[in-house]
């Protein structure tokens, strides 16, 4: 019989979920569908799934359940269409309901393999975990200390694997850590300049986005027809922006550091600030964690600098000045980290654009590649237009390539080979 396993990416209010079907053979997996369901825990929850080539199967409005309700068997769903009184009664529509939701959902439809086994992307695996993990309790109690590491992603990740074990007790879970990627980078790569007791309590750069990098560099190993050779830096820009510099596809350096905020400035992130202007903010504005959590996570970055959007596609397409600020920022960012991450690699052969910006803002690409020539970027602007996978002349000395990313089929790779080929 055929089967299919389920790759889930928990965060505080939305579960994205994909289904890859198992080949009989030792092929590589095939996307079935992919969704998310989106306003977790708040006022109207949201469930969309897409089959593999983009076009809408569902469109449900969850109502929240009580357990009374669930167990009556009857249906809790209503169509978009349908008026929607969600949480009307007080109930909060949580990861454990949504997920219920989402194997009900999968079950339903005929059409789709049994789910034999799932993955989950966990943001922070620590100094320990290096690898993908099969995730039991034990492990779970293990992977919560690294919560004060990652707060805003770390805790909901776990809440996304508890719920699905409390749904499906018996389906094999995988955890595959976004830190992973970076394990094994050069030790002063690692290292911040604080008095070593830090360093022994794990304040240390670990890098994130390494499901992503993992993936390009075996694409990029695809597309170069040998290991992913030389000297690469990987631009992953989205609302999450990190880049990454690899050499023969091992990751050597990275943008981001002890946590998610530091390197590029993002769509609500800051990215590196002067730690001397937390000092200020903590001193003269009386500012406490919860208020510097909120400006450096969700009110900096594009948002902040730009105070009209943290998209990409309403910034390229505003009139006011402070947009093109924003834009302009981001790209001499991007730039300037670059010529650092040259500088780890000892020079540079390929630069890559992922991420959704990477992949598909024209602009933004040109911006960056305008101001890289001196390190051997030379973009042709009309296969930069037209999105075409690689946008550098052919005499750049350095190649320049977009590729869409695939973490999730990083995620169901490992999934597979930890669960179905040991
Ligand atoms: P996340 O980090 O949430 O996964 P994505 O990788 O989906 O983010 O990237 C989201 C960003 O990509 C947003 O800033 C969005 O505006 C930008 N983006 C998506 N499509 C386009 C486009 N066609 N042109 C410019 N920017 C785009």
């Amino acid at each position: 019989m055929a089967k299919a396993l389920l790759v889930i990416n928990a965060g505080s209010s939305s579960i994205k979920f994909s289904v890859f079907a198992l080949p009989p053979d030792d092929g590589d997996l095939q996307l079935l569908c992919r969704g998310v369901q989106e306003n977790i825990g708040e006022e109207n929850p949201h469930f969309k799934a897409f089959d593999q080539a983009g076009r809408k199967l569902d469109d449900i409005r969850p109502t929240p359940l009580s357990g009374a309700y669930r167990k009556a068997g009857a249906d809790h769903r209503r169509r978009v269409s349908d008026t929607p009184s969600a949480a009307s009664d007080g109930e909060v529509y949580d990861h454990q309901a949504a997920l219920r939701d989402l194997l009900d959902w999968l079950d339903q439809k005929p059409e789709l393999p049994e789910i034999v086994a799932a993955g989950h992307r966990v943001v922070h695996g620590g100094k320990e975990f290096s690898d993908p993990q099969r995730l039991t309790p034990e492990l779970l109690a293990r992977l919560e200390a690294f919560i004060p590491l990652a707060p805003l992603h770390q805790p909901h990740n776990l809440a996304g694997i508890r719920a699905l074990t409390a749904v499906r007790p018996e389906l094999p879970q995988v955890g595959c850590f976004d830190t992973a990627f970076h394990v094994g980078q050069p030790e002063v790569a690692r290292l911040f300049a604080l008095p070593k007791v830090y360093r022994q309590e794990g304040v240390q750069r670990y890098g994130f986005h390494g499901l992503s990098y993992e993936y390009i560099a075996g694409a990029l190993t695809q597309k170069l027809g040998t290991p992913a050779t030389g000297r690469v830096v990987v631009a992953h820009l989205g609302n999450g922006a990190s880049m990454c510099a690899m050499r023969d596809g091992q990751s050597v350096a990275t943008t981001m550091g002890f946590t998610a905020v530091e390197g590029l400035p993002m769509g609500t992130r800051s990215g590196s600030l002067d730690p001397g202007v937390v000092l200020y903010l903590l001193e003269r504005h009386g500012m406490g964690v919860r208020d510097l959590n909120n400006l450096l996570y969700k009110q900096s970055g594009l948002l902040g600098l730009s105070g009209v959007s943290n998209d990409m596609r309403e910034l390229l397409a505003s009139p006011e000045p402070d947009a093109k600020l924003a834009i302009d920022y981001f790209t001499y960012r991007i730039a300037r980290e670059l010529g650092s991450l040259a500088a780890a690699l000892g020079g540079l052969d390929a630069l890559v654009f992922t991420g959704g910006i990477g992949e598909n803002a024209a602009a933004v690409r040109e911006q960056v590649c305008a101001r890289s020539t001196w390190l051997g970027v030379s973009l042709d602007p009309t296969a930069n237009a037209e999105g075409r996978t690689q946008i550098s002349q052919p005499a750049s000395r350095v190649t320049v390539w977009v590729l869409p990313t695939n973490e999730e089929l990083i995620i169901a790779r490992h999934t597979r080979q930890l669960v179905l080929e040991h």
